[in-house]
């Protein structure tokens, strides 16, 4: 038989959204809980430095989302690392999440849930990864030390990763299917300095191919068409993210590219459910807007919980 635990607001996934909206919410003297798949702290826990953080010139991202999580505990909140769900049910005033030992009900659930990487979708993508086909690298440069890397695509992630992975390749491409980036300027810039860096635009990836690891990327030109051969040891795909919501689909409104559709509340289509950080359909994605999400999140999720009147009460 499960346990059955009881909170006024549950937090989903433990990034800068969640860390921030626990603090608020427990700050705002509510119970509170955050739970995460994963251990805690988020995709910025893999970035290397963080350098536009207000307050911290320059951070290490693990260092930063251990700080969030820090302070999140000085409120007093229940944290539920590692932990699988199984079932979330949304709707109602006492709403629901399974996993295999406890159900947690709860009046408000934030979710933060945040995003994984895009897949390129590719031939040798999914045989070759852990093999030479890696979505992390500062998990893996390491690896790659005096090896020929591609990176793949033109935004922040994918140029500063492609900086960071210089300090062990011999040789970084980066392929992008434009003739401009899309990285910030200040990003770019680094990036077009390093002698180690070399661009190929217009270009996306057709194949990854090798034996036990990854030996070559054919990539094509858009424009005309031509094909070549890469003779590389690694793929670092930085193509974007898709929200995680596998959860939710089919429960709440959300953007066609899968994001959760919140107002300036941070509420979403359910009562008393909320959204935050990357998992939402926002313009910017970045750890000071999600922070900013999950602390709006919380003080609705607190004010819903003090001001909601129960239908059958009425
Ligand atoms: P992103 O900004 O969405 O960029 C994705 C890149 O991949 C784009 O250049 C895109 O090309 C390309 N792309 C998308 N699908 C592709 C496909 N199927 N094949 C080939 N290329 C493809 O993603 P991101 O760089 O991961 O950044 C996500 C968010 O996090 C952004 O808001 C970013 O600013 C933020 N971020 C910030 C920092 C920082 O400030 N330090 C660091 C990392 C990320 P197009 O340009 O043609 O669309």
């Amino acid at each position: 038989m499960k346990q059955e635990l009881f909170y006024d607001v549950i937090i989903l996934g433990a990034g800068p959204a969640g860390f921030s909206a626990a603090m608020y919410a427990a700050r705002g003297n509510v119970k509170t809980a955050i739970i995460d798949i994963n251990m805690f702290g988020g995709q910025p826990s893999n970035y290397l430095e963080i350098e536009n953080y207000p307050g911290f010139p320059l951070i290490g991202g693990f260092e930063l989302m251990e700080k969030f999580e820090e302070h999140a505990d000085k409120f007093g909140v229940d944290k539920f690392p590692m932990t699988e769900i199984q079932r979330v049910m949304l709707e109602g005033e006492l709403k629901e999440i399974e996993t295999s030992d406890t159900i947690f009900k709860t009046k408000t659930i934030i979710i933060a849930t945040g995003a994984k990487a895009k897949k390129l979708g590719i031939k040798g993508e999914d045989e070759f990864k852990g093999r030479g086909v890696s979505y992390c690298a500062i998990c893996d440069g390491a690896f790659y030390k005096d090896k020929i890397v591609a990176v793949i695509g033109g935004g922040n992630s994918a140029v500063e990763e492609a900086c960071y992975l210089t300090k062990f390749a011999q040789k970084v491409f980066i392929i992008h299917r434009r003739n401009e980036l899309r990285a910030d300027k200040i990003v770019q810039e680094r990036a077009l300095k390093n002698n180690k860096i070399e661009f190929l635009y217009n270009t996306v990836p057709v194949e990854i191919s090798g034996t036990n690891t990854v030996e070559k990327l054919i990539v094509k030109d858009i424009n005309t068409n031509e094909t070549k051969e890469l003779e590389i040891s690694g793929v670092f795909p930085y193509i974007g993210f898709i929200p995680n919501t596998e959860n939710f689909n089919a429960q709440i409104k959300q953007t066609p590219q899968g994001f959760i559709e919140t107002d300036e509340n941070m509420q979403t289509s359910i009562e008393g459910v909320y959204a935050a950080g990357d998992v939402r359909n926002t313009p910017l994605r970045q750890v000071i807007t999600s922070a900013s999400d999950g602390a709006i999140a919380a003080c609705s999720a607190v004010k819903y919980i003090e001001t909601h009147i129960p239908v059958k009460a009425l």
